[in-house]
């Protein structure tokens, strides 16, 4: 019988936050951490690259942890502007994105390319968070769990554990719209993933943790969080101030 998974709950400030304000507000969380005595959930922020710095060292002794937001395929070399798994971990991550829907849109990557990235990202020692999830126009042509399958398959590399790997399901239409799917709809969509994982690479399929993202906030979380299979939170807009992010972490501590 394989344990539960330890819930999870990663913020993701994507291209937001400056030294001015970033680390304070980091700081402010770790507080709020510190008051509790046991907490049941790990606790995650993925700022831009130039917070990873400050953030390190503002969150240097507490329990949250720092992640990148995406990692090159390549160890290193002559690749402008990129960030490898293995400057990540020496920065201070434990965790990075990969295959954000922002990044499959916005720089056209594939899933054979995320699966690249999950690869150097374990190689690394880092745990990958790696991001499926449908468009709008998919699921209204009753695609997602083909989709998110196809996804799934393609982006997952062969040494996936329940250590080195994190699965969010993303609904592309849920990200920064306030919208978000029923619980029924994300209890089924997760339950496919479950059924996958745990097909592929069985008891670490089991305990894989599997994030819920797209519009996560105070008001919603503890529904979404109570669905089966839902073993944590990947949130965008409402990780940027502890004032919104400290409701949804509070769901699972
Ligand atoms: C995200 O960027 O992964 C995300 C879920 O964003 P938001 O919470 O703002 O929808």
């Amino acid at each position: 019988m394989v344990a539960t998974p330890r819930p999870l709950i990663a913020g993701n400030w994507k291209m937001n936050g400056l030294k001015s304000a970033g680390p304070r507000e980091a700081k402010k969380l770790a507080t709020r951490m510190g008051k509790v005595a046991k907490p049941q959930c790990d606790v995650l922020i993925c700022p831009p690259a130039t917070l990873l710095a400050p953030l390190r060292d503002a969150l240097k002794g507490s329990r949250i942890a720092i992640g990148g937001q995406d990692c090159h395929g390549n160890a290193s070399g002559a690749h402008t502007g990129d960030i490898s798994a293995a400057m990540l971990k020496d920065s201070g991550c434990r965790y990075v994105i990969i295959g954000h829907s922002e990044r499959r849109a916005d720089h056209g990557e594939s899933s054979q390319e995320v699966r690249v990235k999950a690869d150097a990202a374990q190689a690394a020692g880092l745990t990958a968070i790696i991001c499926v999830g449908e468009t709008a126009a998919e699921r209204k042509a009753g695609q997602t769990l083909k989709v998110v399958g196809k996804q799934l398959t393609a982006s997952l590399a062969k040494g996936c554990t329940a250590k080195n790997t994190v699965v969010a399901y993303e609904p592309v239409w849920a990200i920064g719209t306030g919208l978000t799917p029923t619980v029924d709809d994300v209890r089924q969509v997760h339950g496919f993933i479950r059924a996958r994982l745990r097909r592929r690479f069985r008891d670490d399929g089991a305990a894989m943790r599997l994030l819920y993202g797209g519009s996560v906030k105070g008001s919603n979380a503890e529904e979404l969080m109570a669905v089966d299979n839902v073993n944590g939170a990947l949130v965008g807009g409402a990780s940027l101030t502890t004032a919104d992010f400290w409701p949804i972490v509070a769901t699972c501590i």
